[in-house]
């Protein structure tokens, strides 16, 4: 299968025209025993390469590419398989836009095309990924690897809060049964009547270093999983069951006297089951003394978007009461934009699975970028959800990311606060002695 494959790159330093006329000449040659053929793009920064051929040998290269020390911040633009080649000229021609190489009309920019082989106007892919490299697109400032390279440190002890925690855990009463208000009807509490557990996360601001919110994720007694604890309630009390259990959430937070947001996952069908629903939070929130701009409530975009009457709804009673809303696993459904042009939430969630590897994908970092964009435009707070590694983080906050959730700071503590794993470079800021 012949394949295109396009990446782009930061050198480590920069290359006189003659070096980059050896090392166009060093791959050539190396190229035409390997049926590849190309283009390198360098404009004394950044490279933008351009390598189609056999998918298996194509993928050698790039790994090999990918792994030279004299370029960092290699990203994977695209990948595709393609009916033939376009460049078949060139074994990788060299184009340095240093000479003086001018596209800022559209009849040069053809020009410069119909001189590469490329129809300008074709539509190839790759002519438009060259295009909006020429017209100074995939050059981000991103800072350089080795300055955020540390992992973070070990976990310090558990903070003060932590210490509060038995007392709650050993709240004796079952709260639904104390109760009847919210109680199930006769012959159905079975065995979910019972006090709901949750583990907590940070959400970490990385500029301010320090926990802007917790998110709280429900937990069986054991610590089971979210999905184990809904599916063990009768379906007819499930979203009962993920509204009243929230009270233990907001009861939790009041006693682990936490001074941030606290974040609670709902169905919005648990918001709209019953119409006091909002209300339920409100007189929660009073009783444990938590301030109501300090609750958030998250839903999910592929939940909103399948119940839109009741999502607007809820999202009206929400805001009329002062307690936020997110938009949870934003990216992960199939409709982010349309609910977002109805809706727009307080804060924004990432989802992880646009989050893991952006610092390597092209398509993650073009569609990160867009909506960093658009929830600044909009007043929107946008949280990148599981953060892994460094090199996410230091790509997304390079991007204007400022806040994160993920195990590389901290993983979820069961029905406590968990201490945050600051990035060494940050705690140094904390100290004082300089970023
Ligand atoms: P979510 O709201 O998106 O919560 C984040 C999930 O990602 C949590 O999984 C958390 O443990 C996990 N996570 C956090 N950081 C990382 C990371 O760096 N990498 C990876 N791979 N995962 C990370 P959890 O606790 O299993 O929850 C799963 C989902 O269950 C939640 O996703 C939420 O949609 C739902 N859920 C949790 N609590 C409730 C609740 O009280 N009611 C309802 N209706 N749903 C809930
Ligand atoms: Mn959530
Ligand atoms: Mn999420």
């Amino acid at each position: 299968m012949l394949i295109q494959l396009i990446y782009r790159s930061r050198s480590h330093f920069t290359w006189k025209s003659q070096e980059l006329q050896a090392l166009g000449a060093e791959s050539a040659a190396r190229n035409q025993q390997q049926h590849i053929f190309g283009l390198l793009l360098y404009d004394g920064e950044y490279f933008m390469q351009v390598l189609e051929g056999e998918a298996a040998v194509v993928d050698a290269l790039y790994a090999r590419i990918a792994a030279d020390t004299r370029h960092t911040d290699v990203v994977l633009l695209l990948r595709d398989p393609i009916p033939q080649t376009h460049f078949n000229q060139w074994h990788v021609g060299t184009l340095d836009m240093r000479d003086g190489l001018l596209l800022n009309s559209s009849a040069r920019w053809r020009h410069w095309c119909a001189t590469l082989g490329m129809q300008a106007d074709q539509g190839h892919r790759a002519v438009r990924f060259v295009e909006a490299f020429v017209r100074g697109r995939w050059r981000d400032p991103v800072p350089a690897v080795a300055w955020f390279s540390d992992s973070p440190q070990p976990p310090t002890p558990p903070t003060s809060s932590a210490a509060v925690l038995p007392l709650v855990a050993q709240r004796p009463q079952d709260w639904l049964a104390t109760q009847p208000r919210w109680a199930a009807g006769p012959g159905s509490q079975g065995g979910h009547a019972h006090r709901a557990h949750f583990a907590l996360q940070p959400i970490v601001h990385t500029r301010d270093v320090r926990i802007s919110s917790v998110e709280a994720l429900l937990r069986g007694p054991q610590g089971e999983s979210p999905q184990s604890v809904l599916a063990a309630v009768p379906p007819e009390a499930v979203h009962r069951f993920d509204l009243y259990s929230k009270a233990d959430a907001i009861a939790l937070a009041a006693a682990l006297k936490l001074d941030c947001t606290l974040s609670v996952n709902l169905l919005p069908m648990s918001l709209v089951s019953h119409a006091d629903a909002v209300d339920f939070l409100v007189a929660q929130c009073q009783r444990h003394h938590w301030p109501l701009h300090r609750l958030m409530v998250e839903v999910t975009e592929e939940e909103a978007i399948t119940h839109i009457d009741a999502f607007r709804q809820a999202v009206q009673r929400l805001r009329a009461s002062g307690i936020q809303v997110a938009i949870d696993d934003f990216g992960a459904g199939h409709a982010g934009l349309s609910l977002l042009a109805e809706f727009q939430p307080d804060t924004l969630k990432l989802d992880k699975r646009i989050i893991q590897g952006v610092h390597a994908s092209g398509p993650r970092q073009a569609i990160v970028r867009s909506v960093i964009e658009f929830c600044f435009c909009l007043g929107i707070t946008v949280v990148a959800e599981g953060v892994e590694g460094p090199e996410e983080w230091q790509w997304l906050h390079a991007a204007g990311v400022r806040r994160f959730q993920g195990y590389w700071f901290a993983r979820p503590g069961f029905q406590c606060v968990p201490p945050v794993s600051w990035p060494t470079v940050l705690q140094a800021q904390a100290t004082g002695t300089g970023f």
